[in-house]
């Protein structure tokens, strides 16, 4: 006879599910609908049903450092379906926040970045680095005068270089050390379920399955198989890649200004200025989509977690165009204004990054990843 499994519940861990934005474990009564919804359950994993038990039993261990719960893309459609309202989609997306914040560290900056009671801080704090560190090294013009607007003689490159570089920095450490406990603890919890082997991570192995996976998610394949918030795959793709396509623009004027040793403001009919404003529009109607579909879902639970990524990628993207259009229409006062209050949306932007949905980004490409090498290995 098989020996009994003891089970040690976290009741703080269902006590911060429920808390939620108004989630109640309790209502589900395992009747399984969801996993019959979702398109990526089967029938050896009833997805999200067993993550449904295991948070109402408060098995913490099994959750936060399970691959499983960054498969869910959070189409919906087992929230539309469930006869209880219980939301499962929406306990996936509170257990991956939960576990962002377990990762990455320290939890105090996770604390900050996901509470509206801390939100003036998140631009007092940069607004006064800012400032002082443009005092402070001499280099900031709050009156650079000329005959035309040069972004770059109010706040020269080399100070914009001297804040964001080491926050740069800082953020990819703590997306590594995190990472590297995050991977860890995936083996130890797959191995525990006799979903893997006990031995170390074969890196080699892992990066390759990393890049065999990452087509699938840029392409978004698997929103394609969602029922119910079909449009959420284009105001997505519109968001992801306009973030992606401005980090390239970014990198592509630094290697303008130190190797081709030319400044900007650029023409408007160069070919990166004209990917800059195509992905700025970009941006701003993707996000303006997801807050639209987010509002018009009454099945979906909203959160400061949800809402504070879309409320950043909206107003940097609207900063961004508002800084050009004021510098086109040469009024130097409003521009320079507007280029310093989106400085205070980059900077957040940056610092935010491991702490908040952003975050998603990374762990969810680790996760997927590491389940494919799981079921490789097996
Ligand atoms: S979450 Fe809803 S649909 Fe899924 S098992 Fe529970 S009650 Fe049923
Ligand atoms: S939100 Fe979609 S992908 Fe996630 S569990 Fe529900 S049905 Fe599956």
């Amino acid at each position: 006879m098989a020996s009994p499994t003891f089970i040690e519940p976290d009741l703080d861990f269902i006590a911060q599910i429920n808390s939620g934005s108004g989630l109640n474990l309790k209502k589900c009564y395992q009747c399984a609908t969801c996993s019959v919804a979702c398109s990526i359950s089967h029938d050896d994993q009833p997805f999200p049903r067993k993550e449904m038990i295991h948070a109402s039993w408060g098995l913490k261990d099994r959750l936060i450092a399970n691959p499983d719960i960054w498969l869910c893309y959070n189409c919906g459609d087992c929230s539309t379906l469930c006869p209880r309202d219980a939301r499962p989609g929406d306990v996936l997306n509170t257990l991956r926040k939960m576990s962002i914040g377990e990762y990455s560290k320290p939890a105090a900056m996770h604390q900050l970045f996901n509470d509206s009671r801390t939100l003036p801080w998140l631009f007092i704090i940069p607004a006064l680095i800012i400032i002082t560190m443009g005092f402070v090294t001499g280099l900031m013009d709050l009156s650079p005068g000329g005959d035309r607007i040069v972004f770059a003689h109010f706040f020269p490159v080399p100070l914009i270089e001297m804040i964001f570089i080491p926050l740069s920095l800082g953020v990819t450490l703590v997306f590594f050390l995190g990472i590297r406990r995050f991977l860890k603890d995936m083996q130890t919890t797959y191995a525990r379920l006799g979903k893997t082997g006990p031995g170390p991570i074969d890196f080699k192995r892992f990066l390759v399955t990393i890049i065999t996976q990452l087509p699938a998610i840029i392409k978004h394949e698997q929103f394609s198989t969602c029922s119910e918030n079909k449009g959420r795959k284009i105001s997505h793709m519109m968001v992801s890649f306009s973030f992606a396509s401005l980090a390239f623009v970014a990198g592509a004027f630094v290697f303008a200004l130190y190797v081709l040793n030319s400044h900007g403001p650029y023409d408007q009919i160069n070919p990166v200025k004209i990917l800059a404003n195509v992905s700025g529009i970009a941006l701003i109607a993707g996000s303006l989509l997801l807050i639209k579909e987010r509002r018009t879902n009454l099945k979906q639970t909203n959160g400061y977690f949800d809402w504070y990524l879309l409320g950043l990628a909206l107003l940097l993207g609207l900063t961004g165009m508002l800084t050009q259009m004021l510098r086109l229409a040469n009024i130097p006062w409003a521009a320079y204004s507007m280029y310093f209050i989106h400085l205070l949306f980059a900077f957040n932007l940056v610092v935010s990054l491991p702490y908040t949905k952003l975050a998603h980004l990374i762990y969810r490409i680790v996760a997927i990843a590491f389940y494919h090498y799981a079921k490789e290995e097996k």
